[in-house]
């Protein structure tokens, strides 16, 4: 998509939900008055000329060491996309200070979470991708039930980090997107029958709107943004840099299951699972592969039980019913099933990012 096409999408979404204002700057006509107002201050107070001034962050110029790799996304598709510069801001206070700064200077600029971005909108030519990064905290409040998630945190340290309070969230299986990207656009995965999309247990968030406003976004303080964060899609409301989720207890008990067959019981297989997967109890959640790029096709379901994998012989009867079924399952714990869906079940922790994004991270870009 094209740059000027993404910025209607964007505009027209700010305009939509009236809620709050793109971060793009060029969507000036649909700011609300008093917003535009707050921006114009912006544009005419001192702010420093060069961002690396303006906020304590790093700041890595193009041509500078360290460049590249920080101005790369996960895809490489986007590797010719280069911006003038990442920052890397350490708070909410230096997100503001950016975002001023890029306001004053009529900079564009782009918060990026974890790159995860299938259209690349983390990453733009010439303006300044602001890399959450460095904030990844993550706190769980046993009493109410949350929780609060710095933006830049990806998602196999969320497992990790709530499964040592006994808490997890519903989320995807990729363990480096990013928490920020992956909650405010939907957030599928395997607990999601449970307990729905991440987005579905978005709660509050902390927010830096593009007049440089700090907001703590909840039901009661601005119910119509949190209703527009909560799948409006990231880069489109202002530059989020903490969410509160509602942290759902950690199952006690967890198990997975993979499910093959030859190829001639492809289409018998995907009758079964269709007529099955749907009306399965909530705590199971399957996905059925047809893989046929090369070599001997792939006909399977692998999937999630949130319960003891004894109970998984009678629960997957119809389909060990097809000809040819072949089933495996296992009782694992609920953060090394975590580490398994994200391959990274031998590997450990540290291994499990993209290189480059946090030390010792193994996994290689796409
Ligand atoms: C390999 C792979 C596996 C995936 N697996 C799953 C899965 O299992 N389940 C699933 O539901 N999805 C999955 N996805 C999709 C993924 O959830 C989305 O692409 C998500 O938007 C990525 O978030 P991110 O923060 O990593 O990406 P980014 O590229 O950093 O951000 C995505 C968008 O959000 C914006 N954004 C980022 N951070 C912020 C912020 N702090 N404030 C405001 N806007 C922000 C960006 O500007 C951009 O527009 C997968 C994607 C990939 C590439």
């Amino acid at each position: 998509m094209g740059a000027e096409r993404e910025l209607d999408r964007r505009c027209f979404l700010a305009g939509a939900a009236a809620a709050g204002v793109a971060l793009a700057t060029g969507c000036a006509s649909v700011r609300p008055a008093a917003t535009a107002v707050r921006a114009a201050a912006v544009r005419t107070a001192r702010v420093p000329r060069k961002l690396s001034d303006a906020i304590r962050g790093q700041v890595l110029e193009r041509g500078t060491p360290g460049f590249l790799s920080a101005a790369h996304v996960y895809n490489e598709r986007y590797d010719a996309v280069l911006p003038r510069a990442v920052a890397r801001p350490v708070d909410a206070a230096d997100v503001r200070a950016a975002v001023r700064w890029a306001l004053a200077h009529d900079v564009p600029l782009r918060a990026r979470s974890g790159g995860h971005s299938y259209a690349g909108y983390s990453t733009l030519a010439g303006g300044v991708v602001l890399d959450l990064r460095h904030l990844r905290a993550i706190e769980v409040d046993r009493r109410a039930r949350t929780a609060t998630i710095g933006a830049g945190a990806q998602l196999i340290d969320v497992y990790t980090a709530l499964a040592g309070h006994g808490a997890t969230i519903p989320a995807g299986s990729c363990p480096s997107v990013g928490i920020a990207g992956h909650a405010l656009g939907g957030g599928m995965g395997l607990a999601g029958r449970a307990f729905g999309l991440t987005t579905d247990n978005l709660i509050a968030a902390t927010l830096v709107t593009a007049d440089g406003g700090l907001h703590e976004v909840d039901d009661r303080a601005d119910p119509e943004l949190l209703w527009a964060l909560r799948g409006g899609g990231g880069g489109n409301f202002g530059v989020v840099t903490g969410l509160r989720l509602h942290a759902r207890p950690l199952p006690a008990r967890a198990s997975y299951f993979f499910v093959s067959w030859p190829w001639s019981s492809a289409s018998d297989a995907i009758a079964a699972w269709q007529s099955w997967a749907p009306h399965a109890r909530d705590e199971l959640t399957s996905i059925f592969h047809l893989e046929t790029g090369g070599g001997t096709p792939v006909v399977s379901v692998s999937g999630q039980y949130l319960g003891p994998a004894r109970a998984l012989g009678r629960l997957l009867a119809p389909l060990r019913a097809v000809a040819g079924a072949s089933i495996s399952v296992g009782d694992q714990d609920y953060r090394g099933l975590q580490l398994r869906w994200a391959g990274c079940l031998h590997t450990g922790l540290a291994a499990c990012h993209t290189a480059g994004t946090r030390p010792g991270g193994m996994l290689a870009r796409a």
